[in-house]
């Protein structure tokens, strides 16, 4: 029988809960519907809901965008990417082209895109240029373009990755001293492409309870349900809060294009460093579609700039949960969705922004 979301509240008010309980999500469609539907003011005030690493954009390392920059402007390419990387700034003195829409205001090629399809779509409609897909994303959005290589894809299109693998920040938070959390709602849409397995770690390395959701407030109180119940109970198992849509073992296909296509490497993420085993690489098979090897020179310069953030910016802290959107020194202040100082204000799965959409001044 399906609960309502006033019926899992009253569940979950109706636990003896005597101790501050942290839970982390790590998805931004979940931070997005905690905020708008307002979870947090409808808990027990004992339960803290922290939003974690949820946001591609957000942990996309600013050498890559800049990376993407510098080719669009220098280059006779056109740089397509999904649209909320083009907003995104990067630390560059000032007068200097500091986005992708910037640069596209000063001239390059610059297209938005939705899907692969259309960067297959453009790459056709213009068979006598170069057409760079500047791709950033976790498994969900990184799975179609793995699908889009399988399937093949016109000469002239080649791919300046930036995908990255969520499950490897949780498990680096959760190896360090103070992971500051107690639960884990584990991302439903990733569980579906990889597997829910891949969150087993939670509970058995770390003995952590660990719930998978899906984005409805019903779908994403039963997983806290179950992480509560676990702590008061001693238990610990991964529940699979989101059935009808997460299958033991994931999406085959998927998993297929993944590894027909792509090398799973050590990877920075903006601000938090070198995270292993958290990023995709297009493998050797698809060396002839890598931008970055297309392209060498432009590589070697934005290596250089790892570590470049914004000052004042604290969107790494953001990203693991380390503080919340309106802690950061220039929340509402310099950084707002109008001019973002960082990428968590400008993704709409950046906690900032939608923070900020839900009311939050500071
Ligand atoms: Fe980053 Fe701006 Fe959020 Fe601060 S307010 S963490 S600079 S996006």
């Amino acid at each position: 029988m399906k609960l309502s979301a006033k019926e899992w509240l009253d569940k979950i008010q109706a636990l003896p809960l005597e101790r501050k309980i942290k839970i982390m999500n790590v998805c931004g469609g979940h931070e997005r519907s905690i905020t708008m539907a307002g979870l947090r003011s409808a808990l027990p005030k004992h339960i803290e809901l922290i939003p974690g690493p949820g946001c591609p954009v957000c942990v996309c390392p600013e050498e890559d965008v800049y990376q993407a920059i510098q080719l669009a402007l220098h280059e006779p390419i056109i740089l397509v990417a999904f649209g909320d990387m083009l907003r995104v700034p990067v630390n560059v003195a000032k007068g200097e082209i500091r986005s992708l829409d910037e640069a596209k205001a000063a001239g390059a090629d610059i297209r938005p895109i939705a899907s692969p399809a259309e960067a297959v779509q453009i790459a056709r409609e213009n068979a006598g240029k170069t057409v760079v897909f500047f791709a950033a994303g976790f498994e969900t959005t990184t799975a179609p373009v793995a699908a889009m290589l399988a399937e093949g894809v016109p000469e002239n299109l080649s791919v300046l990755l930036s995908g990255r693998l969520t499950w490897p920040a949780v498990a680096m938070l959760l190896d360090s001293e103070l992971p500051g959390f107690d639960a884990l709602v584990a991302p439903g849409h990733v569980a579906t492409v990889m597997g829910p397995e891949e969150w087993q770690f939670v509970v058995e390395k770390h003995k952590m309870p660990a719930a998978v959701a899906g984005f409805s407030p019903e779908s994403l109180l039963a997983a806290m349900y179950s992480v509560l119940r676990q702590l008061l109970e001693g238990e610990r198992f991964l529940d699979n809060c989101y059935p009808e849509v997460v299958r033991t073992g994931g999406n085959p296909v998927a998993q297929r294009f993944f590894a027909h296509t792509m090398d799973i490497v050590d990877a920075n993420w903006r601000g938090v460093g070198v995270i292993p085993h958290s990023g995709f690489e297009l493998n050797a098979l698809f060396q002839a579609r890598n931008a970055r090897l297309q392209f060498p020179s432009y590589e070697d310069v934005s290596r250089k700039r790892a570590g470049q953030m914004p000052p004042g910016c604290d969107c790494a802290k953001v990203v693991l949960g380390k503080i919340y959107p309106n802690q950061c020194r220039i929340y509402g202040k310099a950084c707002t969705p109008r001019s973002p100082v960082g990428p968590c204000m400008v993704s709409d799965e950046g906690a900032c922004r939608i923070w900020w959409s839900s009311g939050v001044r500071e």
